[in-house]
């Protein structure tokens, strides 16, 4: 099996590398190391196990490299939620754009098979929680959850049109080693700064579903397997959820820091865009026989240890 990985030297998609490679399959890795690090991946490489090519997917030449690739992982993207408010150009480019170039090169190369990391943020403030695959009206609220939105369109109208199919995955908050964003890394980073006090945004009762990186990676290499329709669209989360304020006590408990005071900046968003509250269905997933084997407490201590180790 020839695989490609966008975004293979990223966070999700170094550990997606890992298994793919545990499995014997030839893998290409496509990533500008715009967030990215060789580092992820250079065991591999080394080993002359993976291939990298260092490009951004808005230029051209990348292409030359797909030729006999027998599926692809588009996972390279601007995952930033809250810049995406601040200036939405970059999301559109890296989002959108990237996505439709993938899949023309995908077109042109008869490359059959696309998975795809989209996003519970699909679902904007969803009225129905947990929210199911099939909910509507699909509401983004902030500028990096339209545009995945947008690839799950162009990606499907693609499928239907020229022959692919695609595992579409909207995940939850994925968490773990080599995570470069999100909540923990941002609680690590300003108690590294500053021990005495952490900035909390929002009021703290954010509420959400967090998974931990190999049960994610699991759960997406299960469906592609088990599912075979054109478009196959699954949830991808822990059962239950957490709150901020709960996530900020276990990094400080982990990190020996029983005097930090948190600061609250108010309010039941943290950010434009921040859905208050998130916990996605996985009942269509399970129904192919997979349940995450672990909670979203569990997920974060896991991860704040792995993340900790990485200082
Ligand atoms: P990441 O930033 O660690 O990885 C993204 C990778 O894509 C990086 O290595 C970066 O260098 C590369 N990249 C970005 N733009 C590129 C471009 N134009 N050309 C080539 N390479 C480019 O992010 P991640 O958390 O690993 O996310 C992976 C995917 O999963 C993304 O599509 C993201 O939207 C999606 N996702 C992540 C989460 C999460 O909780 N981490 C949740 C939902 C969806």
């Amino acid at each position: 099996m020839f695989d490609v990985v966008t975004g293979g030297a990223g966070f999700i998609g170094s550990h997606l590398v890992d298994t793919l490679v545990a499995q014997g399959n030839e893998v290409l890795v496509i990533d500008s190391l715009c967030a990215g690090r060789r580092e992820t991946i250079a065991r591999h490489i080394d080993d002359y196990k993976v291939r990298l090519v260092q490009m951004d997917l808005l230029e051209d030449g990348w292409q030359e490299h797909l030729e006999g690739a027998d599926r692809m992982f588009h996972l390279a993207a601007d995952p930033d939620v809250r810049q995406s408010a601040v200036n939405p150009f970059p999301t559109m480019q890296n989002n959108i754009m990237a996505t439709y170039r993938i899949l023309e090169a995908m077109r042109l190369h008869n490359i059959p098979e696309l998975v795809f990391t989209s996003t519970s943020t699909v679902y904007g403030d969803a009225a129905v929680i947990p929210t199911p695959e099939n909910y509507t009206p699909l509401e983004p609220i902030s500028v990096y959850g339209a545009s995945k939105l947008a690839c799950e369109a162009l990606i499907s109208s693609y499928c239907h049109s020229f022959g692919m199919k695609t595992w579409i995955f909207r995940f939850a908050n994925i968490i773990g080693a080599r995570s470069g964003h999100g909540v923990i890394t941002d609680f690590i980073r300003k108690l590294n700064e500053n021990p005495a006090e952490l900035e909390i945004l929002g009021d703290g009762k954010q509420t959400k579903s967090y998974l931990e990186v190999h049960e994610c990676i699991a759960a997406m290499l299960y469906a592609t397997g088990k599912a075979k329709g054109t478009v196959n669209t699954f949830n991808i989360g822990s059962e239950d959820w957490i709150d901020v304020k709960s996530i900020a006590e276990i990094v400080t408990e982990e990190m020996h820091l029983p005097t930090t005071k948190f600061r609250f900046t108010g309010g039941e968003r943290g950010w434009v865009g921040d859905v208050p509250k998130m916990q996605l269905s996985v009942e269509k997933i399970k129904g192919l026989r997979w349940k995450p084997q672990i909670g979203s407490r569990e997920s974060v201590r896991l991860a704040v240890r792995d993340l900790l180790k990485e200082r």
